[in-house]
């Protein structure tokens, strides 16, 4: 099942963001002034400028707040597919007040029974954009933080669909489309490989039908241990994000930095620390549950 965010241009030139399971039956629901207290009652004619499917809901939504914190003129160059003026906005932060007021969030003072505008035809309403939500270069952290949101929802599939130890992994290619994801499947596949990052890379490769996953950065909520830095290595991913550190079987600079070692013909870019927080919490309920089952009333 997927999940949509969306952006919709309103006819006062304002921007309302937004998120479904069904992105054709929203769109006509706000067309059609379907969606009670909805900012979009009184705007229309709308116009579908920007979507972007997940695979989770806590993806889609983690991806809706930050876009809804973005500046009115930082939304705009996205819906124009504009990056280089999205980069520049970037390093240029917008204070919050700013931000505010300009975000198209849902109003209540919406005039009840205002007419109805009608929607031009032959103007294209829809205009999906799959798997490319930012150019990789428009704004780097936010690029790296909205993977890692990515990830980080595979996490909890492995902990709740699995009962694994929460980690997720995502690649993502050079234009910023998803190639593969995984997450921790080791007890139910009964693989002591079938960590996440080896889990997205078989996807990868399957997908790419190649073994080299070129110019491609995996991101994983987790530090990599050292198997999977050298798979890493062997499949010539260019670079790794990673959210917690592991001080104990880490090989990306905790224990092992395999990934930079010189002695490899492929060196592996990696920045960590992306999300760790709530990446290191993951882990730290799941310990701590585990835990708690194996010591009751302890
Ligand atoms: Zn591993």
């Amino acid at each position: 099942m997927a999940f949509y965010v969306y952006i919709l241009r309103c006819a006062d030139g304002s921007y309302y963001t937004g998120h479904t399971d069904d992105l054709e039956r929203r769109i006509a629901q706000h067309e059609a002034g379907e969606i009670p207290g909805c900012y979009t009652h009184a705007k229309r004619p709308l116009k579908l400028v920007f979507s972007q499917d997940f695979s989770s809901r806590d993806a889609a939504l983690e991806s809706e707040r930050q876009i809804k914190r973005w500046s009115r003129a930082k939304k705009q160059a996205l819906a124009d597919h504009d990056w280089g003026r999205l980069r520049g906005l970037a390093r240029n932060r917008q204070p919050l007040t700013e931000v505010r007021g300009s975000t198209g969030s849902p109003r209540t003072d919406l005039l009840k029974g205002s007419p109805r505008m009608e929607l031009k035809h032959g103007e294209p309403q829809m205009a999906p954009v799959r798997g490319e939500p930012v150019e990789p270069q428009a704004d780097a952290e936010d690029v790296d933080e909205h993977w890692m949101r990515h990830a980080l929802a595979l996490a909890d599939r492995a902990e709740r669909d699995d009962d694994e130890i929460p980690v997720g992994a995502v690649i993502v290619d050079a234009q910023g489309a998803i190639v593969g994801e995984g997450w921790n499947r080791n007890i139910s596949e009964h693989d002591p490989s079938a960590h996440a990052e080896i889990v997205a890379m078989r996807v990868a490769g399957a997908n790419r039908r190649n073994h080299r996953l070129l110019g491609c950065t995996l991101y994983v909520t987790l530090e990599p241990c050292a198997m999977c830095a050298m798979a890493m290595v062997h499949a010539r991913i260019a670079r790794v994000v990673y959210a917690a550190a592991d001080p104990k079987t880490g090989a990306a600079g905790s224990v092992f930095d395999l990934l930079a070692d010189p002695r490899h013909n492929h060196r592996v870019e990696v920045s960590g620390g992306v999300l760790a927080g709530e990446a290191g919490a993951r882990l730290k309920a799941y310990f701590r549950r585990k835990r708690g089952k194996r010591k009751p009333g302890a």
